[in-house]
């Protein structure tokens, strides 16, 4: 760096390399965003400040820092009174002009200088000052030595201002930096409180494991989900909390995640202390600590109460339907003999006489009623009486085809559509079942049925044929009981 030595300053020399004012706006700037026009004490600029006088040999010393208006003395050696003047009254206002070394041997031959006088008032006769640079090359303030005697500079007192005014620059930056520095920690303190204030209200269990399995942090949530405090399980690992198997399964799945970098979406199943197992759905990604280490990151949704409530639906739906099927088979059967009931019955009629049209095919239709079965009731009871019908309804059942539908068409009677059967067959159908009801061992006395039978006709509907074996029927019983007869019998 090369000192100019100007023992005869005349104001102001030197070009501006920027309007005053503009220039004051910007030093004014840098010093409040570096705080430093706060007064505060600053015992290492302090130091330089004495060393300075003390190279230099001069009985008073400052480091002055200029905004817009103010010259504010930051340290100070010597001199005594307000630490704050007007920006004109003062001869650094000519140092952070330039960025050399200005030295005023005797201010008495610089009468011409703006304010001389009030130095001199002052005693001061020498002055000699070096701007302070900052970082992006802006002179914000001087180092300054001074003395009530004319005097000068010894080529290495001018080295040791400029080294002297470079630390003192070096300092503010420092603090510059301290102040990034404050910020960054204030701003990082800020985002922890609302991380911190996050993890601690989601509905969501969070922990942090290192390698070796060990918890290192949990939330709020997952404290109180297992009703501990937030320090009981830190430190502690799968073996410390759970029982053996259910640790080594949660191990594989965290050592895979570890060793892979692969995250990883699995169920856990734990045991509550009343016995009962509690679920968790998991998502579980390797992530590097504060301090470079491998980490775990897990999360873990509570599933228990939705798994109990879907199985609990589960178990009403399973209910329900059962319910159905019992309903709809109630609908259809008959609950004392479990044949069909009239309703079905009349439904089925429908269906196959409709089919039986279509495929001109044949269908019987045979009705039979029990003979006398007031006297059997009257005599051994109304309980005997459904025995004696249950009993006749598995004789149907084992005479007739599996394609037949027996049905109980009310009190004692009972009916059999006979698919694709013509008038030969159905009469064979009930001859049999009359021959099975003489031959069953029946417990108090023999019980006999009447049978009426008829065919479908061309165009026929179901009332008809139902008529039609019903009269058969009826002259089953006017000739005398325990017979079939045909509805195309001729009448007696
Ligand atoms: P017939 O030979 O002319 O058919 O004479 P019957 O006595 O069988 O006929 P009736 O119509 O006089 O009597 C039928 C009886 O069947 C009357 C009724 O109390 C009885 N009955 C109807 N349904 C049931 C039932 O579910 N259980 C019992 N035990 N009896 C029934
Ligand atoms: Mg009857
Ligand atoms: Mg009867």
């Amino acid at each position: 760096m090369t000192l100019a030595v100007q023992p005869d300053l005349v104001p102001p020399p030197m070009p501006l390399p920027l309007p005053v004012d503009l220039a004051g706006q910007r030093r004014g700037d840098l010093l409040r965003e570096l705080q430093l026009l706060d007064g505060s004490p600053d015992p290492e600029m302090d130091d330089l400040v004495t060393l300075a006088t003390v190279i230099c040999g001069k009985p008073m010393g400052a480091v002055t820092l200029l905004d817009e208006t103010t010259l504010t003395t930051r340290a100070r050696v010597g001199i005594s009174g307000a630490t704050t003047v007007p920006v004109e009254d003062s001869m650094c206002q000519f140092t952070v002009r330039g960025t050399e070394l200005i030295v005023v041997e005797d201010l008495q031959h610089q009468a011409g200088l703006h304010h001389a006088q009030q130095w001199l008032d002052a005693g001061i006769r020498f002055y000699a000052g070096m701007p302070l640079v900052s970082e992006g090359g802006l002179a914000i303030g001087a180092l300054c030595v001074m003395d009530l005697q004319p005097s000068t500079l010894t080529p290495e007192q001018q080295t040791m201002m400029a080294i002297l005014s470079r630390q003192v620059s070096r300092l503010l930056q420092t603090r510059r930096h301290a102040i990034a520095m404050e910020r960054m920690a204030r701003e990082r303190e800020r985002e922890k409180r609302v991380i911190d204030l996050i993890l601690d209200h989601v509905p969501v269990s969070i922990y942090l494991k290192d390698r070796a399995g060990r918890l290192r942090y949990y939330n709020r949530a997952l404290a109180d989900r297992f009703r501990i405090d937030r320090s009981t399980w830190l430190g502690k690992t799968n073996y410390d909390i759970w029982p053996r198997e259910i640790a080594d399964a949660l191990k594989v799945t965290e050592d895979k995640v570890f060793e892979t970098g692969q995250p990883n979406i699995g169920f856990a199943s734990v045991p509550e202390p009343d016995g009962s197992t509690s679920h968790f759905k998991t998502f579980e990604t390797r992530c590097i600590s504060v301090d470079d280490q491998p980490m775990l990151a897990g999360s873990a949704i509570d599933l228990t109460e939705q798994i109990r409530r879907e199985e609990e639906l589960r178990r009403v739906r399973d209910e329900l339907q059962d319910a159905n099927g019992k309903l709809s088979s109630l609908a259809l059967t008959d609950s004392l003999t479990g044949l069909w009931n009239r309703r079905a019955f009349n439904a089925r009629l429908e269906t196959d006489m409709i089919a039986s049209h279509r495929n001109k095919r044949s269908l019987s239709l045979l009705l039979l009623d029990v003979d006398y079965f007031k006297s059997i009731n009257d005599r051994f009871g109304h309980p005997y009486g459904d025995l004696v019908l249950r009993e006749l309804a598995a004789i149907l059942n084992t005479c007739k085809r599996a394609e037949d539908v027996a049905a109980r068409f009310g009190g004692e009677e009972f009916a059999i559509l006979l698919p694709e059967t013509g008038i030969p067959a159905a009469r064979h159908l009930a001859e049999r079942i009359l021959k099975a009801m003489r031959t069953h061992a029946w417990d108090k006395t023999p019980v006999t049925v009447s049978i009426g039978v008829a065919m479908c006709q061309p165009n026929c509907v179901s009332d008809t044929l139902i008529d039609e074996a019903d009269s058969a029927l009826y002259r089953a019983k006017r000739g005398g009981r325990d017979r079939v007869v045909l509805h195309s019998d001729p009448d007696d």
